[in-house]
């Protein structure tokens, strides 16, 4: 990079956008900051204003910093030019169509929302490969992908690792009952509160099959999934001729989000020590148990159904999970409501952006009836 990267990041409050703060409070000489875009908490939004000075903010509630334009929408954002890159590091459906609009606007994305790929993944691959704009993923499997290929049309399959999250070695009848509290201690990574509880279901390794059959173009059947509970092996591919490589580091976000905002080049930035094989003494492989982790399945099945199948997984699984966390409804039953909603799926092969959205909506209206209706033992006035 010789000159300052133009960035802005959408999504800056969260667990991705903090950290990649973090990062280019390391890497300072080498980005300028657009903007920063927030959602409700203001006040860490101010404080980031205050501290990296971008030129605009947006939050979806009323902000005001001293110097620094406040924007009326997420497009303002997208469709600006002076922007090199945005990080889209919001979680949920939000990312999507200010992701569109960059996209067609030139500008480069480092991913970091799944739901862009997930609900749209068709339309979004096609649009960035129209516009020649590269999407470098931020998720530390696909990440790892994007580092190991060389020729992609060499490559033969995806190896995705998972670190089975806090349930692995517990019984099938302790994770039915288990917990809000203990389903959001994962073993491995500091992250939000909806996609902790998507690792403890695999679901969080569903969605992401789904997004490397997207940005890499594979079939779903040479997209393989593996346990691997160090998370040191971040993921791998196999080339033709049998040779397997794979990406491996310390299990750190900072990683992952330093490589998408400053690929192709390479800086020493927030790493905090050295790498030793002897420290981590052993890694270990296993077959996940689809029968305790039937969500990885699902995933699989609403990924080759294709068109809106993969929208109506998500919106369904995401209710599920806000259900979940609201103490609603057991963790086993999000997969059982999830698996329903994809049965009753009346699936359109090609969508378009707006009947992709009508059909979250739909699905998510669906969910929260039934999950009144039939779960939710506590609920009153169900429509
Ligand atoms: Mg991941």
């Amino acid at each position: 990079m010789n000159k300052r990267r133009k960035i802005s990041i959408i999504g800056s409050t969260g667990s991705i956008g903090t950290q990649a703060l973090e990062v280019i409070d390391k890497l300072r000489d080498k980005f300028e900051i657009i903007a920063l875009a927030g959602g409700n908490n203001v006040d860490l939004l101010k404080e980031q204003a205050l501290k990296f000075n971008p030129k605009y903010v947006y939050a979806a509630k009323p902000i005001e910093v001293g110097g620094v334009k406040v924007l009326e929408s997420l497009d303002d954002i997208a469709e600006n030019k002076e922007n090199d890159i945005i990080l889209v590091a919001c979680s949920g459906k939000v990312g999507l169509k200010p992701t569109l609009k960059a996209i067609e606007n030139g500008i480069d994305i480092a991913l970091a929302n799944k739901e862009t790929l997930v609900m749209a993944g068709d339309i979004v691959m096609k649009k960035a490969k129209e516009n020649r704009v590269n999407i470098i993923p931020v998720d530390s499997e696909h990440c790892a992908i994007h580092q190991c290929i060389k020729d992609i049309s060499q490559v033969e399959k995806l190896i995705i690792t998972a670190s089975g999250g806090p349930f692995l070695h517990k019984s099938q009848e302790e994770m039915k009952n288990a917990t809000v509290e203990q389903t959001l201690k994962h073993p491995r990574w500091n992250m939000g509160r909806k996609i902790t509880v998507d690792s403890a279901t695999l679901m969080n390794k569903g969605l992401e099959i789904i997004e490397a059959h997207h940005l890499f173009g594979f079939d779903y059947d040479v997209i393989e999934v593996v346990i691997h509970p160090q998370s040191v092996v971040h993921s791998a591919i196999e080339y033709v001729d049998g040779s397997v490589i794979a990406q491996i580091g310390l299990p750190s976000m900072h990683i992952p989000i330093q490589y998408a905002i400053t690929y192709p080049d390479r800086f020493e930035g927030i790493k905090s020590k050295s790498f030793s094989f002897a420290d981590i003494a052993r890694l270990d492989f296993e077959e996940p148990d689809f029968d305790k982790f039937p969500t990885v399945k699902l995933a699989y099945r609403a990924g080759k159904m294709g068109g809106t199948a993969t929208a109506c997984l998500n919106a369904a699984n995401e209710e599920s999970v806000f259900a979940f966390l609201d103490g609603k409804i057991k963790l086993f039953q999000i997969y059982e409501i999830t698996k329903l909603m994809l049965d009753e799926h009346e699936l359109i092969k090609n969508p378009t952006i707006d009947e992709i959205f009508e059909v979250d909506k739909q699905v998510r209206e669906k969910v929260k009836k039934l999950i009144c209706k039939k779960y939710d033992v506590n609920a009153v006035n169900c429509l």
